[in-house]
């Protein structure tokens, strides 16, 4: 295992690694927590890693997983081997979850990691960027203790992304077409994403299809606004793609040196700027 000498503006010092208990990182799949892991992996040696496995991730999240699991020379713990994410919806009677009912992220996120720590005193690190104004996950469990590294350390997008370069782990692959992690099908996606996932990865899409139903007079949609149904009508995919270009271009215009997966997820943010999970998009 090489060690990782990165050439960060700001890397204060911390007795992180010299406090009692169990160390560890939560990996969505995504970037700001895998680069966490990269930045972390040498400072505190007994760092564990975990992933919740909700069962309905996409290929290149496992792949990237798998990837970082190599750089970090440590195996990363897949939690959820045997209850994902259609177990917990025949227990809620079928009911998709939502923005606003967000069962599957304490089902299948927060109680999988509550169990895997127990009652062990724990430091949980958290990658949310110095340049975010969210607080992710915060446990109500008295034995977990939150440690924001990032906005300890003043660390920003930029920094998340010369991390990532300076690894060779790069973004995930899915980055060009999605911003998030996470689910397949997550209801946090926007218009353009589902056509990427569409375009990409049809069963899984398919498969989201088949979770939506009308059921006496309600709609049980992914989306408030419309069926997947309706959303890939080849006219309404048109419209989503054009709509998509005009923001790209608007994105070029407005900051000419970013680089174009940076402008891909600003146009994503223009159609629909939510935060998203706090905890399965890091
Ligand atoms: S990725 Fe989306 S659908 Fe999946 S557990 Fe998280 S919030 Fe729920």
């Amino acid at each position: 295992m090489r060690s990782l000498a990165l050439s960060l503006p700001h890397q204060p010092e911390s007795d992180w690694a010299a406090r009692p208990g169990r160390h560890i990182v939560s990996l969505s799949g995504g970037k700001d927590s895998t680069a966490l892991a990269i930045y972390l992996r040498d400072k505190i040696p007994q760092l564990e890693y975990v992933f919740c496995d909700t069962h309905k991730e996409l290929p290149e999240t496992y792949e990237y997983l798998d990837k970082l699991e190599a750089f970090l020379g440590k195996k990363i713990n897949r939690l959820n081997p045997q209850r994902g994410f259609d177990h917990w919806l025949e227990m809620y009677g079928g009911m998709l979850p939502s923005a606003q009912v967000r069962w599957c992220t304490r089902k299948l996120k927060i109680e999988p990691f509550e169990a895997f720590v127990g009652n062990d005193k724990i430091w949980s690190y958290i990658g949310i960027r110095a340049d975010e104004n969210r607080s992710g996950y915060i446990s109500i469990k008295p034995n977990i203790t939150p440690i924001y590294p990032y906005k300890e350390g003043g660390l920003v997008l930029a920094d998340v992304e010369r991390i990532l370069n300076e690894s060779g782990i790069g973004l995930p692959s899915y980055y060009e077409w999605r911003q998030r992690s996470g689910c397949t099908f997550c209801f946090f996606q926007r218009s353009a994403e589902w056509i990427g996932l569409m375009e990409r990865h049809r069963e899984a899409f398919e498969e989201a299809k088949r979770y939506e139903k009308e059921q006496d007079g309600e709609r049980f949609y992914w989306r408030q606004s419309e069926s997947l149904s309706e959303l890939e009508q080849p006219e309404r995919i048109e419209q989503i793609k054009r709509e998509h270009i005009i923001r790209l271009e608007a994105e070029r215009k407005r900051r000419p040196d970013r680089p174009l997966i940076d402008i891909i997820g600003a146009a994503l943010d223009a159609e629909e700027d939510d935060v998203g999970c706090n905890i399965c998009h890091l």
